[in-house]
């Protein structure tokens, strides 16, 4: 029988050789998965039985053939708490924990303790379970519309026992819009990328769901749309978060602001990017 230190040079190795990014931590993901150790190596010498060498070699092969580690393991870590992830779902990142940082935030530094919150394209849910966790007071709606990726929210929404109340709709309907009203805030993280990245994804991100990604031709079709349609669902000083791509805030702000918004905020994200915007309903702007 091969040894976990021997296994686990070779399954590096192959994976560095195709050139595969941060090979060594992904073969420290695979074998912490199968074996159950928080370093595999710690114990080098000791066997590793036919069966759980097959499952490791499986899981090589798939990040070898260009799979994201994600979906190999099934599940991924965002603000601490496990997310079931798969082929159908945008992968959880950590831009993202910005956008939830910011409306935790905003909900403290205004004292809003009981919060109602739409987040709009849920995908995985991890902003609506996220925020539903950290808030326990707030009343949390997660729309998705998507076939593949209802099923990972749902089953993510009881992993975490977070009471989030699932919508199956269409964000850029104003059927689904119209059934909110007082909304404090309205969160998301939609699809935004142009069309000239979509050409030209990394084979890994090629995996995900274009429906998650793709933005239309400059990325902004989403909020273009977005805004004024879920305006009537704030309540007056409710306040519109969103995520968007490297370069997209000027663009955001001036939807935000043509749109009546004020007191337009920025954030960067942990990347020194200019990830996130929120923008307040006010009383004059409620027309
Ligand atoms: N941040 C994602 C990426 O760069 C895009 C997510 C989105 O479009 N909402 O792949």
């Amino acid at each position: 029988m091969v040894n976990i230190g021997t296994l686990f040079r070779e399954c590096q190795s192959v994976l560095e050789a195709a050139r595969i990014p941060d090979a060594r931590f992904d073969a420290m993901c695979i074998f912490q998965d199968c074996l159950g150790d928080k370093n595999p190596l710690f114990r080098p010498l000791e066997a590793v039985n036919p069966e759980t060498e097959a499952k490791i070699r499986a899981m090589t092969e798939r990040r070898l053939n260009g799979e994201p580690l994600q979906y190999i393991l099934g599940e991924w870590e965002f603000y601490g708490y496990p997310f079931k992830v798969g082929a159908g779902v945008l992968i959880p990142r950590p831009d993202t924990e910005t956008l939830v940082d910011n409306v935790i935030r905003l909900c403290r530094e205004n004292k809003i303790t009981s919060p109602r919150v739409a987040d709009l394209c849920a995908g995985s849910g991890c902003i609506a379970v996220t925020l539903k966790k950290e808030l326990p007071l707030s009343e949390v709606f997660a729309i998705e519309l998507s076939q593949e990726a209802l099923p990972y929210l749902r089953q993510n929404v009881s992993l975490n026992e977070a009471a989030v109340d699932i919508i199956e709709g269409d964000v850029l309907s104003d059927k689904t819009a119209s059934g909110f009203s007082g909304l404090d805030i309205v969160v998301s993280n939609p699809p935004y990328l142009t069309a000239d990245e979509m050409n030209e994804l990394q084979e890994e991100v090629r995996r995900e769901p274009s429906m998650a990604l793709a933005g239309g031709g400059d990325g902004l079709d989403f909020y273009r749309a977005l805004t004024p349609l879920w305006k009537g669902a704030l309540r007056n000083g409710g306040w519109l978060c969103y995520e968007f791509g490297m370069g997209q805030h000027d663009e955001v702000g001036k939807i935000l602001a043509g749109n009546g918004f004020e007191n337009i905020k920025f954030t960067r994200d942990l990347g020194g990017i200019i990830r996130t915007a929120m923008a307040q309903k006010t009383e004059e702007n409620n027309g």
